[in-house]
């Protein structure tokens, strides 16, 4: 029966769907989940992100982290814009002036008022490298790091720069236990966390399923497309590192939240974050 099952895991994976778990099997142990503020950005020219249109439009981005509360440990997915930004209300201008950064209150003082101490975070995740994702993910020492192969390479080989990586921000994950992946990977095993192998934005990008007891599933999109104009046109960033697999990756996620029934949480669509229950408030 295990090896049938093993097989049956095996043939979806080659043919991109996600495993089907078998009768019996406990699905959807995430207690909670709480999206905090992690800061937010503004841009001048919003056609940095989606060549060809919205040139000169200013645009406001929101960046979100979530805690997950799961009957086997705390797990923080993205670290946000680092918590030493709050100390410039005026803002941190990076990019060349492509954006100005802003922290109204720390990812530490988050986690602070919910009881949450950062070496109580036991599995750790990020969509992917960049500064305003990983930015205090230095706090989190002693979590089982989760990440692509060709992330890890990117991050932590000789020319993080090329792929717009600054490892200062992150070069303590170093000694942290960590899982290397190479596509998808059921965190619990149980189905209620799942990471998708979605490459493009950067080498190893991922996004994450998740399936709440209440509010069912959704997909937690990371940098795989930036706000709700460029998913309904699939519209790829000039910057990305793989046109070509960023969209492979949109189409990826469509066909998860069609299978799913899931709903896809925009990280960084303000209009959509500012519609979403924050901490201290859960979502269940
Ligand atoms: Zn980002």
């Amino acid at each position: 029966m295990k090896t049938l099952r093993i097989l049956l895991v095996a043939a979806a994976s080659l043919i991109g769907f996600l495993p089907a778990l078998a009768a019996g099997e406990g699905r959807g142990t995430v207690q909670k989940l709480y999206v905090l503020d992690c800061g937010d950005s503004e841009t001048k020219d919003l056609s940095i992100w989606s060549p060809g249109y919205n040139v000169g439009k200013a645009w406001k981005f929101s960046d979100s982290c979530y805690l997950i509360r799961h009957a086997q440990g705390w797990m923080l997915w993205e670290s946000g814009i680092s918590d030493a930004i709050a100390e410039k209300p005026e803002g941190v201008v990076v990019g060349n002036g492509m954006l100005t950064l802003y922290v109204r209150k720390t990812l530490q003082a988050q986690l602070r008022d919910l009881g949450v101490a950062p070496t109580d975070i036991a599995y750790l995740g990020f969509s992917h490298f960049h500064g305003d994702h990983v930015g205090n993910a230095n706090l989190f020492t002693s979590a089982m790091l989760f990440i692509q192969q060709a992330e890890y390479d990117a991050a932590f080989g000789p020319e993080p720069a090329k792929a717009g990586f600054n490892p200062a921000l992150y070069e303590k994950l170093r000694a942290n236990p960590v899982t290397r992946l190479q596509g998808d990977h059921d965190v619990f095993g149980d189905g209620s966390v799942t990471i998708l192998s979605t490459p493009g934005h950067t080498p190893g990008h991922q996004s994450l399923l998740l399936r709440l007891p209440k509010t069912g599933a959704i997909v937690l999109s990371g940098d795989a497309v930036h706000f709700r104009e460029n998913w309904e046109q699939r519209r790829v960033p000039a910057r990305n590192f793989s046109k070509e697999q960023s969209l492979a990756s949109l189409e990826r996620i469509a066909s998860v939240l069609e299978q799913e029934n899931a709903t896809l949480w925009i990280n960084h669509d303000k209009e959509q974050t500012d519609t979403l229950p924050h901490a201290p408030e859960p979502i269940e």
